[in-house]
């Protein structure tokens, strides 16, 4: 298959895609890997993540310049997303020495707890953020003893198959990390349906994630589901406007707003609703939309030409636009920052599902309890901002929006050392974090009698 640079529509590079069968003998040679690595001692697979994490590091701006030419990321992020990918590795290379059962009081002898790896672990990541998303997967479920088996999405599958190169060059025995470019449908499929997999973390859309779950249920195959946003980003009147103005839209367009925690619902309380409005396009014309070679670009392009048709048809003639912000002409998949606004936004489809592009739709509300109700009115349930001055109500709305990952007075959501996932049709389970590592692995009970 052809990569193609998203900025320049050319040929980066062409990649042999995984038949069924090549998926077969990759998870063979994982089962009999998973066997070796599970016995290697928790202080040498620490050693050898630490190994992998530096190595990582050494080649940072390499990850970082094969991702601008792949999924057109502005360089500066991609610098973030390869440093994140050695970061979460350096983090669970601190975890196999620490992973510990328990020994609970029992009569009659001793009960103690295990934590037993599952065995072949397939992550399958799509194209929005390869690296982090791999790693994501990929570090806890090597630190807890199993091997890994990565399908990364069908447009941006480089700097995957660098970081298994990697890894073998980090010391990584063979067949601990493989990395398998393919087909959703075909290899990615197969390792869903293959019995020697025995956990599968999938991040995507919702439409895959529920076949999967379903595909999963046969065999009882572990999963962990990280799917879609329509989050909402929500202003109260109290709050520090020029600041909940000048950072929206960086909290939906990074990553050409390719990113599931895209705040794409702005809700703003009516009385600040006029000011907000007149901040906010300032700040939505400044950003900065060009070359993601060049190191003051904020944001790039969509990553592929079915991917802008896709968005593009979100905003159709006589879409109420409020205003948008510039895109570069010429080749490359660009669509500019574009907010959507006025009566008639609650009938767009760009209000109720998941663009995965630059597009925002602001929206006036009168109350918490209003906030509330437009902010839980979507099948999603991932993230989302609350803006606030008032203490109380930061912590009233932040237990009443239905979500896993929320802000206080900022956009940030994702910390590798703190739990992320969705609530509702945003998937299930938990990455990152100290709890990660619970699922990838079954917690065994010895019972041993002292008579
Ligand atoms: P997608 O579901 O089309 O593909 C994701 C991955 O699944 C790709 O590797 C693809 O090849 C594979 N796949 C597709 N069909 C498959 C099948 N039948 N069997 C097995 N594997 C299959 O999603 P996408 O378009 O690549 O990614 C965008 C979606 O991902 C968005 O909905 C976004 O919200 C979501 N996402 C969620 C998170 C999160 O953490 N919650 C993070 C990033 C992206």
């Amino acid at each position: 298959m052809d990569v193609i640079n998203p900025a320049t529509e050319k040929v980066v590079a062409t990649v042999a895609l995984a038949s069924a069968e090549e998926t077969d003998a990759a998870v063979e040679r994982s089962a009999r890997a998973f066997e070796r690595w599970r016995a290697v001692g928790p202080g040498d697979r620490a050693r050898l993540l630490r190994a992998f994490a530096e190595r990582i590091d050494a080649h940072l701006e390499e990850l970082a310049g094969l991702e601008v030419a792949n999924a057109g990321h502005p360089i500066g992020q991609a610098r973030w997303e390869a440093g994140n990918l050695r970061d979460v590795l350096g983090y669970y290379a601190g975890a196999p020495e620490r992973h510990t059962g328990l020994q609970i009081p029992v009569a009659g002898g001793m009960d103690v707890t295990f934590k037993e790896p599952l065995g072949v672990v397939g992550v399958i990541v799509p194209w929005n953020f390869p690296m982090p998303i791999m790693g994501w997967g990929a570090a806890p479920a090597l630190a807890a003893g199993n091997t890994v088996i990565v399908k990364p999405a069908e447009w941006t599958p480089l700097t995957a198959l660098r970081v298994a190169e990697i890894a073998l060059e980090a010391g990584l025995p063979e067949d601990v990390f493989q990395v398998l470019p393919g087909e959703g449908p075909i290899a990615g499929r197969r390792l869903v349906d293959h019995p020697s997999v025995r956990k599968i973390v999938f991040t995507g859309s919702s439409r895959v994630g529920k076949e999967l779950m379903a595909a999963c249920a046969p065999q009882v195959k572990r999963l962990t589901l990280e799917l879609g946003g329509k989050s909402a980003n929500i202003v109260f009147a109290d709050s520090d406007l020029e600041k909940a103005a000048a950072s929206a839209p960086y909290a939906v367009f990074e990553n050409a707003g390719q990113d599931c925690c895209a705040r794409s619902r702005i809700l703003v309380q009516e009385t600040a609703y006029e000011r907000f409005m007149e901040l906010l396009e300032p700040a939505v014309k400044g950003v900065i939309v060009g070359d993601p070679r060049a190191e003051a670009t904020e944001v790039g392009p969509l990553v592929s030409a079915a991917h802008l048709d896709r968005v593009r048809a979100y905003v159709p003639d006589g879409a109420p636009i409020a205003f948008q912000g510039s895109a570069p002409e010429g080749p490359g998949y660009w669509f500019p920052p574009t907010v959507l606004a006025g009566p008639g936004h609650a009938g767009l489809p760009a209000w109720t599902e998941e663009v995965f592009g630059p597009v925002v739709t602001v929206a006036p509300f009168k109350d918490e309890a209003d906030a509330v109700r437009i902010a839980n009115d979507t099948a999603y349930g991932l993230s989302g901002s609350i803006w606030t001055r008032d203490l109380g109500r930061a912590l009233r709305m932040a237990r009443a929006v239905e979500a896993g990952n929320l802000s206080v007075n900022s956009h940030s959501s994702v910390r590798y050392w703190t739990p992320f996932g969705g609530f509702k049709e945003s998937g299930f389970g938990r990455e990152l974090g100290p709890d990660a590592l619970d699922a990838f692995t079954e917690t065994k009970n010895v019972f041993i009698s002292t008579d």
